[in-house]
């Protein structure tokens, strides 16, 4: 559903994601780790297309990425993005933060928009929010806001970097509980995050990364049990 071949990216000299590759079925759901700076972010970002891939492939859904800037348009169509910072619009209520995208991109009217909304925000159990500012919700509940607004534009794959990082601890707990809801309804999904209990409730695979290499993948069971590579064990001695 999601394929990752020979994938490598630089930033100037420096090389980011070295020959990455990964494939993720239809409703599985993909735990990324690994210590800071070895590529977590860049990678999930380069499966929408926020940045760009100078080796490899990716294909999603089957349509690859490398193809045209409408390939990128009907790749971004499908893919919703959740964010460590939230990434809500400051000067939109939380019903229009999740119309906007719906009404520009998808042509919904806005009656349609915001019915559509009203049934995500409800699903993460905001709704009684929707007419205030982000700036006037808790942590939590700006998170869920952002999971709503990406489930509006109804996509196939969601992709979460660190959603629950920026969160005070109270608060990690209602975010996790919502995207083991969307596990629930078989939403394809990959996360970065270093909550362990998430992973080895919902992981079907846990991919272990450093350096922008892929070092180790495997069931949580397995990769919590007994994992091969020195720096998985390394790293999983200093978070667990
Ligand atoms: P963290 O756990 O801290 O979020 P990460 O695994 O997500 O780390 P990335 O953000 O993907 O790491 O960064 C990988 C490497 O690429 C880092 O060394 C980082 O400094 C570098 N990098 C990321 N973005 C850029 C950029 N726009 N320009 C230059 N270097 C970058
Ligand atoms: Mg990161």
């Amino acid at each position: 559903f999601i394929q990752i071949k020979g994938v490598s990216k630089w930033f100037g000299a420096f090389q980011a994601l070295k020959d990455i590759n990964l494939n993720v079925r239809k409703g599985e759901k993909i735990v990324i780790c690994g210590p800071s700076g070895s590529g977590k972010s860049t990678m999930i970002r380069c499966i929408n297309h926020l940045e760009a891939i100078h080796k490899g492939s990716i294909v999603v859904d089957g349509t690859s990425l490398s193809d045209s800037s409408s390939a990128i348009d009907a790749v971004r169509r499908e893919v919703g993005m959740v964010f460590q910072s939230f990434n809500l619009f400051p000067h939109r209520t939380v019903l229009e933060n999740c119309t906007l995208a719906p009404m520009r991109v998808r042509g919904m009217t806005k009656r349609q928009a915001e019915e559509n909304a009203r049934e995500y925000l409800e699903r993460v159990r905001v709704l009684e929010q929707a007419k205030k500012y982000p700036s006037q919700l808790s942590g939590g509940q700006q998170q869920r806001v952002a999971i709503a607004r990406a489930l509006c534009m109804e996509p196939k794959i969601m992709l979460f970097d660190e959603p629950t990082s920026a969160l005070d601890p109270e608060m990690v707990k209602e975010v996790l509980d919502t995207m083991i809801g969307l596990v629930r309804d078989g939403m394809t999904m990959m996360c970065v995050t270093h909550e362990m209990g998430f992973a080895r409730q919902v992981a079907d695979r846990v991919v272990f990364m450093a350096d922008g290499a892929v070092l180790e993948e495997a069931p949580p069971e397995e990769f919590f049990r007994n994992p091969k590579h020195p720096r998985a064990q390394a790293f999983l001695g200093e978070i667990l």
